[in-house]
Formats: C-alpha cells, structure tokens, sequence
C-alpha cells in the first residue's frame, strides 16, 4: 500500500518566525521590527511540499509539537497533499527559525530544533512499511544524525536514498556508501571534503564520490547544477536564465524534484535537468515553499 509514495522525506519540519528590522540588535540591544510573519519552513517539510505541488505522490517523517505552529505545520503539508501519516505529535515544542532580516536582506537566524531533535531512530524503526516500501528516500541533517543512519539501515533493497547534508557534518561511511545521490552546494562541499576540496565543482565531485556515495549532484545556483557518477565524467546542467528575487528553500525544491524524477526512472543527468528548472522557478518568488511550482506553473515560468 505505501508503495504507492514516489518519494518519502524524511526530515525537519519548522516555523519560521520572521521580522523586519532596520537594524539588526548588537549584544544587549533590543530593537523594535516589523509585524512578526510566520511561514512553514525545515528542509523536511520544505522538500516534501516542493515535491506534492509537481504532482509527486508524496510523504512525510518528521515530528512537530503539540502546538500551534505545529497545526500550521501540518495544514500547509496537507493543502499541498503531501500525506501526514508519518508526522508525529509531541515530546518537544515544534522547531521554530527565529529570523531577522535588514533592508539589504541580511538576515540573523536562531534555529531552536525542539521537536526536530526528538525524531530518534526508534521512531524510524515504528515507521515500518512507511520506510521499508518506499522507493525513493529524502533526508537531510536538520534531525539528529542518528536517525539518518537508521533510514539509511531501514531501506528496502534497490530503493535509493537522497541526502542533503545541510547543515553539514561529518557522515559516517554507512550512510555515504547509501547516497544515491549526495546532494551538496559549493558550502557543503567543502566543509565534507576540508583542505582537499580544490577549486572547480568537477573536482568536488571527484572528491565526493571517493568518500563512498554512488553519486553526486553538486547545486550551484544560477549556474545550475554537475552530476557525477562512478566511472563516468561529471556532467554539467543548466539552469534556466531568470530574474531571481529570493532563492530561499531553492535547493530543497531542487533536491525534492531530484528524488521523484529518480524514482520514475529518470537517469541522473535528466533528473538534475528537471530539477534545475524546478529550482529556477522557486527563485522567481518570494519565501520557500511559498515559492514552490506545480507543474503547470513550472511549464510556464521555465519550460
Ligand atoms: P538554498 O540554501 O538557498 O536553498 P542551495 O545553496 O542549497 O540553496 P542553490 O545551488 O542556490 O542551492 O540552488 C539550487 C538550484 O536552484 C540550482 O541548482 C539552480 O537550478 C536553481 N537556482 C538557484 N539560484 C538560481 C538563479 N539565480 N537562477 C536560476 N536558477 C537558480
């Protein structure tokens, strides 16, 4: 029955609590901001709501607070149509992104995980045929890491795992031998790979794809995308020419379409094409999953 999902995320889920200010505070300083805005955020709840409004059978692990941001949480899930079975309720208040922004669009971010930070590997394990079905696996770092390495265990034979490793950390080898692929921008990319890393994205993937992973997509904004798999030369993606007004979640909708069009068969290089047009057409509006396209708004803006 699960096997109906084209793509599980497994992943955080957050309000992002946002203000305005003129001037963002020093040490001490309290400075009065803008009416708060709040907007469903996380890499997890990003990444599953890109992938709902193209059309993805979608959905998602996470775990939110009993709680008002919660509730908020789980509607802007739902009213994109991603299936909330697997979201759990309680044991911590819902991760909230405390942000302020300047007028230049400078911003100062407090992440509190809460609830994040409670999605232990037991949770996976209860998860049963929710994991042990699905095709196509998405996850990032944003819940403890841990709890990756119990998708990584839970996966079903033949099924593949996409990990976004953001905010990034040092993977254990049994979680980079199950990324398929490692999906980095240039940041990620050289704090995973340190002095090594060298200059150009070919020679990032090159360093990436030795640490274990089948593959790797490295993202680099306008610029698109570099695929890399074993034994083959790294190929570059473009991405569409757009007029950017706020890249904010484009490489969780990026990495979202990757995964689904993986599972429906695609080979890497036409998944990471889809997904660049995917990613350009977030950066055309403002917010994360606010910017998010269906289909029929992404044949518009980059066909
Ligand atoms: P973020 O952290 O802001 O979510 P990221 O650093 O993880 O983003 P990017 O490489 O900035 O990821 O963007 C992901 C994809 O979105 C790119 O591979 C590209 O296809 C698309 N994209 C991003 N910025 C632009 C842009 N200015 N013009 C066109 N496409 C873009």
């Amino acid at each position: 029955m699960n096997d109906d999902y084209e793509l599980l995320v497994v992943g955080s889920a957050n309000a992002d609590l946002v203000v305005g200010v003129e001037r963002r505070p020093t040490a001490g300083e309290t400075v009065l901001g803008s009416d708060l805005s709040v907007h469903p955020g996380g890499k997890g709840g990003n990444q599953a709501v890109a992938a709902a409004r193209l059309g993805a059978r979608t959905a998602l692990l996470a775990r939110v607070g009993d709680d008002a941001h919660g509730t908020l949480l789980l509607d802007a899930q739902r009213a994109a149509g991603v299936d909330t079975v697997g979201v759990l309720v309680g044991g911590a208040p819902t991760g909230v992104a405390l942000i302020t922004v300047d007028p230049s669009g400078d911003n100062s971010i407090v992440v509190a995980p809460g609830a994040n930070k409670r999605l232990t590997p037991e949770d996976i394990r209860a998860a049963g045929s929710l994991l042990t079905a699905a095709r196509v696996v998405s996850t990032q770092l944003e819940i403890p890491l841990e709890t990756v390495a119990e998708v990584a265990r839970g996966l079903r034979p033949g099924a593949r795992l996409v990990l976004n490793p953001s905010p990034p950390a040092p993977l254990p080898d049994e979680v980079l031998a199950a990324c398929d692929p490692l999906v980095v921008n240039e940041h990620e990319a050289r704090v995973i790979l340190g002095d090594a890393a060298g200059e150009t994205p070919e020679q990032w993937a090159r360093g990436l794809l030795a640490l274990g992973p089948r593959s790797v997509v490295i993202t680099l904004g306008a610029e698109g995308a570099l695929t890399a798999e074993r034994g083959e030369e790294p190929v570059r993606v473009e991405s569409p020419r757009v007029a950017a007004v706020d890249t904010t979640g484009a490489g969780d909708a990026f990495t979202a379409a990757l995964g689904w069009r993986l599972g429906l068969g695609e080979d890497l290089v036409t998944a990471a094409a889809y997904a660049a047009r995917v990613g350009s057409a977030a950066v055309t509006r403002k917010g994360a999953q606010d910017s998010y396209p269906t289909a029929a708004e992404l044949a518009a803006v980059a066909p």
